[in-house]
């Protein structure tokens, strides 16, 4: 009976539904990991507005969007140098406008109650961008309608300007290296 086992084999790993434990567990806000692209994972209550709030939101970000990008771009020049952004591309960003590959995202979203405000938007690469929405976000809300809530982890920072960790991590290294050339220039 061969075929028996394989059969019982797979089904210790999928459910009914063809999800894996791994995906059950994302869907009830359980990760094997506390951090994401450098967002902590942060328990809050998500309360989905009626599709009307929804949809001025959605409406009303594009000003602020631009707002936003423009204020970034005025007061956190190093930062979005940082990121790995061009000079061409930070006066893009003065002028209110995304670089190809980058956008703003709320970080407790409009679908969660989110607002447009600055302390709720940042700008980033969308490859971590859309890990944050596809690997932790979508698999607890998917099934959510307007006027529900509940309890939601969603990945968190208060940073506006996305700073890669592995460079967050390199940074001291680097501020150190240049000292010690500072200091060696100075003959000390
Ligand atoms: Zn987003």
């Amino acid at each position: 009976m061969v075929n028996d086992r394989f059969i019982h084999t797979k089904r210790k790993h999928k459910n009914k539904a063809g999800k894996t434990p791994e995906q059950l567990d994302a869907e009830k806000g359980k990760f094997p990991f506390t951090e994401i692209h450098g967002f902590k994972l942060k328990e809050v209550e998500w309360s989905v507005p009626d599709q009307k709030t929804r949809k001025s939101r959605r409406r009303a970000f594009n000003n602020v969007r631009e707002a936003f990008l423009k204020h970034i771009g005025e007061t956190m020049a190093p930062a979005l140098r940082e990121m790995g952004l061009t000079d061409k591309e930070i006066a893009l960003v003065k002028k209110g406008k995304a670089p190809i590959g980058y956008n703003v995202h709320h970080k407790l979203p409009i679908h969660g109650g989110g607002k447009n405000e600055f302390s709720n938007l940042i700008l980033m690469p969308i490859g971590p961008h859309d890990d944050l929405h596809h690997k932790v976000m979508d698999p607890q809300v998917a099934q959510m309608q307007s006027g529900e809530t509940k309890k939601v982890v969603i990945p968190w920072t208060d940073d506006m300007v996305y700073i890669d960790p592995e460079r967050k991590k390199a940074a001291p290294q680097k501020t150190a290296f240049i000292a010690n050339a500072l200091a060696a220039r100075n003959g000390r």
